[in-house]
């Protein structure tokens, strides 16, 4: 007699909505976190100011060097000293590279997961995303189209919470919006001169995960309006921003269906050759290191793209014996991430009469044009930008002391234009992560080994989108522009996807349509693992509508006897 109906691993931006979905479906689900617990009215810090706290915040340098170096490489700007702990501890967490091949992983290991560090930009696929590879011979076709995760666009959208535009534009396609933030003077004086310059090219406000006005289905879960601080990467107390500690987990407690085991670290599954089920998740307490089992009728693996591969990879037996599920050999192949470091920034003279008030936690978005509205590229797919145009102010670094370094920065400086770009990148099985054969971390894990480049469609795309940045930046009228065309490692995006992808044929794929292992009917695999493809958007709507779907389907089959 199984425990549960269902496990939820990971309580992260997939796991929360698998947790709530399963909830709402009157199953009864217990959601393993690997991380300690988040108590918003102790562990967040947006109730402080900057100046308020030591060392305005400050990370010691010595303490990056130590515990974040690759972390704090990759998002300084969303790491503080009060917000340090919901990164990982980089000698704790170790994982390995070829030394030619970096690639830069950042984790939040907590309740919540990375929904409580991203920068909660929402942006749907559109139709043709789920085309590619069956056009262009990439990868694996996709086993579902845009039609089929429409609905459950709107379904996420409408409980998230997601501000933005109608555009009507067909390779962004609108969405259930709350009222999107107003774009600045220098965002407008810019939008009219590049649509002018490239009639083919859409400047729009970012839509992003932010309550911009509250509906009932938010304000019942305690949550409320965005008071536009911009202290988002420090919490959110107002529960303005979408994670899963603000809205999806709330939302699985109030059924009374979920039980949340914190600091338990999943380490691998049971597999069943008879019943060609999964029958129970093996765990480690994070701090007493004891072992556990718990047993549930299905399994969701929500741990992230490179966490579940790991699970799926250290769970051998005899019927799997390089890993469950696997007998496709895909599980830890097709690593992807979004191209990022593609990016130009320029002074945009005049305006110095306009100003705007308060702070914003978004900015502009250019939607992808390349090899959509602008045909004949010379490379594959194509990038968005996202970016933003500002005054510089106060918050610039003016050196100086005293009366002139206070004045100096009381003025509000010239208006500055930024965009970077980020560029889709092509599946490549040997893109892949696998696990080292003898060192294993703290909680007898192996460690990860992750090998993973860029082709040359990705430098292509980083090097025409750069050129494409500055050529905006220009027909804006800015000056002084620089220009940016390296790409960062992968990982760089912190979007990372493929490793268990969807695909109709077995025998290529790890998963079907609807995120349900071929090989182990009770197993479901919903994060970033799961995706075929990575289109060029931000990812984490489309993993959030994948998983109430699949979640729905599940919970069907569980009803029927299926599974
Ligand atoms: C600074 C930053 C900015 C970002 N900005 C954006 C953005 O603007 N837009 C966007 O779409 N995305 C953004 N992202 C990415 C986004 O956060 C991720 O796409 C998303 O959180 C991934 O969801 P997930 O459920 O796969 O993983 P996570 O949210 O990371 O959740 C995984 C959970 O599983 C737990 N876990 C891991 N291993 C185990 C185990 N063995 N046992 C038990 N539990 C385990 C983890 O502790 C974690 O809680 C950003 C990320 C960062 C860090």
């Amino acid at each position: 007699m199984a425990d549960f109906d269902a496990i939820v691993i990971g309580s992260g931006m997939s796991g929360g909505w698998a947790a709530k979905e399963l909830c709402e479906w009157g199953l009864k689900v217990l959601v393993l976190e690997r991380g300690q617990d988040i108590d918003p009215a102790k562990d967040y810090s947006d109730m402080t100011l900057l100046w308020e706290r030591p060392h305005l915040d400050q990370i010691p340098e010595d303490e990056i060097r130590d515990k974040y170096t690759i972390q704090y490489g990759t998002a300084s700007y969303a790491m503080s000293d009060s917000s340090k702990f919901l990164w990982v501890d980089e000698r704790d967490q170790p994982y390995e590279t070829p030394k030619d091949r970096p690639f830069n992983w950042v984790r939040g290991y907590h309740v919540g997961g990375k929904s409580l560090l991203w920068s909660r930009q929402t942006y749907r696929w559109c139709p043709q995303d789920f085309e590619n590879n069956k056009l262009d011979g990439h990868g694996v076709d996709w086993p579902i189209r845009y039609e089929d995760l429409a609905p459950w666009y709107d379904h996420v959208e409408e409980f998230a919470g997601i501000s933005g535009s109608l555009e009507g534009i067909a390779q962004l396609p609108d969405g259930k919006f709350l009222r999107p933030f107003e774009l600045t003077a220098g965002e407008q004086h810019f939008r009219d001169k590049v649509e002018k310059a490239f009639p083919t090219r859409k400047v729009i406000p970012g839509r992003c995960a932010h309550l911009r006005e509250t509906r009932e289905v938010h304000t019942s879960l305690g949550r409320s309006q965005c008071q536009v601080r911009n202290h988002c990467h420090h919490g959110c107390t107002f529960g303005a921003y979408f994670s899963s500690v603000s809205a999806t987990l709330p939302a699985a407690r109030r059924t009374g269906n979920m039980t949340l085991i914190s600091n338990a670290v999943a380490q691998s599954l049971d597999y069943d050759p008879a019943s060609g089920r999964v029958t129970g998740v093996n765990v480690v307490d994070a701090i007493t290191r004891a072992g556990g089992r718990h047993t549930a009728k299905m399994v969701f693996l929500c741990a992230g793209t490179l966490p579940s591969a790991m699970i799926l990879l250290n769970s051998r037996s005899e019927k799997f014996p390089t890993g469950l599920a696997n007998s496709s050999d895909q599980v830890g192949r097709n690593v992807m991430d979004h191209v990022t470091g593609a990016s130009a920034r320029g002074v945009l003279p005049g305006l110095l009469d306009r100003y705007y008030y308060g702070r914003r936690p978004d900015g502009i978005y250019i939607p992808r044009y390349a090899n959509f509205t602008e045909r004949d590229k010379p490379y594959l797919r194509g990038f968005g930008f996202q970016g933003g145009v500002g005054r510089r102010g106060w918050t610039a670094d003016r050196p100086g002391v005293g009366k002139d370094f206070k004045e100096a920065n009381r003025s509000p400086g010239p208006w500055i234009a930024s965009i970077g770009a980020f560029g889709e990148c092509l599946p490549n099985p040997d893109n892949r992560i696998r696990l080292h054969e003898t060192r294993k971390d703290a909680w007898a894990l192996p460690v990860a080994v992750i090998n993973c480049a860029w082709g040359p469609n990705e430098i292509a795309i980083a090097q025409a989108a750069a050129q494409d940045a500055r050529d905006m930046l220009r027909a804006a009228g800015a000056t002084d522009i620089k220009m940016f065309d390296i790409p960062g490692p992968p990982g760089n995006a912190i979007h990372e996807m493929g490793t268990a992808r969807m695909g109709r044929d077995p025998g290529t794929s790890v998963l079907n349509g609807w995120n349900q292992a071929h090989d182990v009917k009770n197993l479901f695999v919903t994060d970033g693992a799961c995706m075929a493809s990575t289109a060029c958007q931000n990812p984490s709507l489309t993993y959030m509508a994948i998983t109430a779907r699949a979640a729905s389907h599940a919970a069907n089959l569980l009803r029927e006897g299926q599974v």
